[in-house]
């Protein structure tokens, strides 16, 4: 049996950072930090953007923090190791191969993956998912070799992954079931406008198709929509979703229905075990409800913080305004706030047709979200301040 003061599972952003948080309060304590990948922390960001579309891509950009920082730190890091059992009230987790850690305090950084679509085919070879690096090599491989590719979902990783195979001058679909992309976040203005950047792009659009199935013996032919059209494709990249890892901790109150639910300070219920990153279903103190975030600052904060309250030296509420950036052909667009409802008023500043404004989304009265497309880190902060005061925070 070994014994540890804190044990951090998953070595994503989230778990490092919460490496970094505890190290910078607690020098001597001991840690274990264990994840299923075998490579050390990476800018998994990237993986659709800049990392695909290089032929000769450096993995040594890549990284976020390698062995030399654990080993530095005295942080005992165990990559390519799958934690398989993780029992609450014996403060004990099993590994894949057998040994059992005992904890004083622990870490929940298990990430999300891929969401499957609950159609047929969504095994069958070439039908593949954008997670990893592994994934990543896979893809670009994969692309090289294929004469058509079809991404599926409309969302941010289907946007950009669209543009980067785009970019890398292949012949690129896309289908998605709603009339314009990103509506999860965009007006249906600015999405308009957005999915018409992609048509000029040259990306081949499948607006208001819904997925019906993947067809093939056992490599994929076919995408089958419900509205019975059919698309032969050799390629399928589904980007329709993902979902918080909480395989370990299910029927604990660990998980819940929208993540794992944690205090302000990142803890869970249960007292010395935390939740962070794309994992955490969080009190919003500036925006207000609970909120999951996916994307990379969120995690890469709370993992921080999360670390640090651990060590019981601090007590670090979690109060960022909720923020991700995304990067497609020539665009980048930085989001501020909260864009989970529709706004009922835009405010527009700057112009679609020169890609470079600022849009203010109002409820009501009130403000609630900024999109920057092409603005300044200065702007984005200066949008974060500006939400703030919005919300009397
Ligand atoms: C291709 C891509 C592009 C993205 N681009 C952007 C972007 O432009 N902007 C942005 O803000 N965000 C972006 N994101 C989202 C961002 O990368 C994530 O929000 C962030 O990586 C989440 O970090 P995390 O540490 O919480 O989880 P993860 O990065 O998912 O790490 C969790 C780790 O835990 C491991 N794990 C899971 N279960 C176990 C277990 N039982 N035992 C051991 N290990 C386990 C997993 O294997 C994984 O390594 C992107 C994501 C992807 C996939």
């Amino acid at each position: 049996m070994i014994r540890r003061d804190y044990l951090v599972i998953g070595t994503g952003i989230a778990g490092a950072s919460a490496c970094e948080g505890i190290r910078k309060y607690d020098k001597r304590s001991s840690v274990t930090i264990v994840g299923a990948e075998v490579s050390p922390p990476y800018k998994r960001w990237i993986l659709s953007k800049g990392f695909l579309r290089e032929k000769d891509a450096n993995l040594k950009k890549l990284q976020e923090l390698d062995e030399r920082w654990f080993d530095a730190h005295k942080v005992e890091a165990r990559f390519g190791t799958l934690v398989t059992q993780f029992n609450i009230d014996r403060r004990l987790a099993v590994l894949a191969n057998g040994e059992s850690i005992e904890f004083t305090k622990a870490c929940l950084a298990m990430g999300s993956r891929p969401l499957r679509p609950p159609v047929a085919g969504t095994s069958l070879g070439n039908v593949i998912y954008l997670r990893t690096l592994r994934d990543a090599l896979a893809l670009r491989e994969m692309s090289s070799l294929e004469k058509t590719i079809m991404v599926v979902g409309g969302g941010l990783l289907a946007c950009e992954t669209a543009a980067s195979l785009r970019m890398m001058k292949l012949k690129v679909g896309l289908m998605h079931r709603d009339p314009y992309l990103l509506n999860r976040y965009l007006d249906p203005e600015t999405g308009a406008w957005l999915t018409d950047c992609f048509a000029r792009h040259g990306v081949v659009l499948s607006m208001g198709e819904a997925l019906n199935g993947f067809e093939g013996k056992t490599v994929l032919r076919n995408i089958q929509t419900k509205s019975g059209n059919r698309f032969p494709v050799g390629l399928a990249v589904v980007c329709c979703g993902g979902e918080p890892n909480l395989d370990l901790v299910r029927n604990t109150p660990l998980a819940g229905p929208h993540g794992s639910p944690v205090t302000e300070y990142l803890e869970t219920e249960e007292k010395g075990i935390y939740a962070v990153g794309d994992l955490a279903f969080y009190p919003d103190r500036v925006m207000g409800g609970m909120r999951r975030q996916t994307h990379w600052e969120n995690a890469r904060s709370q993992g921080l913080i999360a670390g640090a309250n651990m060590t019981g030296k601090k007590r670090i509420r979690y109060e960022q305004v909720p923020y991700f950036w995304t990067e497609m052909f020539d665009l980048r667009m930085d989001f501020v706030g909260d864009f989970s409802v529709l706004p009922t008023r835009v405010e527009l500043q700057g112009t679609y047709a020169k890609k470079k404004f600022i849009a203010r989304y109002y409820q009501g009265d009130k403000l609630r979200g900024i999109l920057l497309c092409q603005q300044t880190p200065r702007e984005v902060e200066a949008a974060k301040d500006q939400l703030r005061q919005a919300q009397g925070k």
